[in-house]
């Protein structure tokens, strides 16, 4: 039998390593498992300017590195597996992964959300090959290239303005003629002149001989099809999809209370199942920001606290 956990936690981002800070202070014995990488998100975010006492510059990855030196500071352990099933009724959960069964008496679900997909044909085809869904994994592939990014949400002109240190020109496709992202975020992407915006248009189709040297547009409003192919020195050209996220809680269906995928918890993170909370990216919220999944995740991880009290006071009675 494997080793029963007071506190097992979903995910290594900013919300999952805020609790198991949370959760190792207050003594409880705590387990992070995470899929692949730490940090979700931010682990991809070249620079974050808007988590208090972030300044000069600080990095997604440098944040997240300090965040999980804290919590290991605290005790928590770490595992990475995949997790694939999960039995989340009773007094003891069970999560089930590709390498090994987790046990734990409390459960916080910090799985954040992965980047959706425009839905086009080559999209697929040619991720990888001049698709990419993180530019700060891949703007270096495109040096002095011309490169266009979908969205026009924070994360479509923060990655629009960091690929400007690296392509010749930048186009934002955007599906309205309003942007929505943050002003000052907008203001600063109005001010770099490598920064074009081609407005009301959605990608139809992304086409290529081995890598992308072509992408179809389409203008919503006058419904003109417009096809841009590569400069013909370059061949090539890149296109960054961030048109927002969905959160990961296709295994929580019939489980948890989704909306549109989300779990729906109360302000203390707790779901509708006892012992169970969520926090950070995957939980229905207005503002999904490092900021506010470090405090979801430090709730979290108090209201288990109370929770195990909860039920070990329950047993005495
Ligand atoms: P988002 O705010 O949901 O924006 C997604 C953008 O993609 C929107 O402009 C949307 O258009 C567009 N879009 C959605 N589906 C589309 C489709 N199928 N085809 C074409 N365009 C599509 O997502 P996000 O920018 O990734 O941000 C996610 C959250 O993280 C937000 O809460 C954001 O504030 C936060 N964030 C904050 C920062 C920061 O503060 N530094 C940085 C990154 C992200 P419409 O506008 O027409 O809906």
């Amino acid at each position: 039998m494997s080793k029963i956990y007071d506190l097992i936690i979903l995910g290594a981002g900013p919300a999952g390593l805020s609790a198991a800070i949370y959760g190792g202070r207050g003594k409880l014995k705590t387990l992070i498992i995470e899929k692949e990488k730490d940090g979700g998100q931010i682990a991809l975010t070249p620079e974050i300017e808007n988590y208090p006492g972030c300044m000069d510059g600080e990095s997604g990855p440098t944040l997240v590195e300090r965040m999980a030196k804290q919590a290991q500071h605290f005790g928590g352990e770490k595992i990475y597996d995949e997790i694939i099933e999960v039995n989340l009724f009773g007094n003891e959960k069970t999560l089930i992964g590709k390498n090994g069964q987790y046990r734990g008496k409390a459960v916080i679900i910090a799985g954040g959300a992965t980047p959706k997909e425009i839905g086009c044909p080559g999209e697929k085809e040619f991720t990888g090959r001049g698709v990419s869904y993180c530019a700060t994994c891949d703007a270096s592939f495109f040096e002095g290239l011309e490169v266009f990014v979908v969205g026009g949400g924070d994360t479509a002109l923060e990655e629009a303005i960091y690929l400007t240190k690296f392509a010749r020109k930048v186009s934002v496709v955007h599906r309205r003629d309003e942007l929505r992202a943050a002003k000052y975020i907008q203001d600063k992407a109005k001010a770099n002149e490598k920064i074009h915006f081609i407005w009301n248009s959605v990608v139809k189709e992304i086409k290529g001989t081995g890598l992308v040297n072509s992408i179809v547009l389409e203008n919503v409003k006058t419904k003109e099809i417009t096809e841009i192919s590569a400069d013909e020195n370059d061949m090539t050209f890149g296109i960054f999809v961030c048109i927002g996220y969905e959160p990961k809680t296709k295994m929580f269906e019939g489980i948890l209370n989704l909306d549109k995928g989300y779990i729906i918890t109360d302000e203390n993170m707790k779901t509708n199942v006892e012992g169970v909370f969520a926090a950070g990216d995957i939980r229905v919220k207005s503002l999904r920001q490092v900021v506010t999944a470090a405090a979801d995740g430090a709730i979290a991880a108090v209201q288990a606290e109370k929770y195990l009290e909860s039920q070990y006071y329950s047993t005495l009675q």
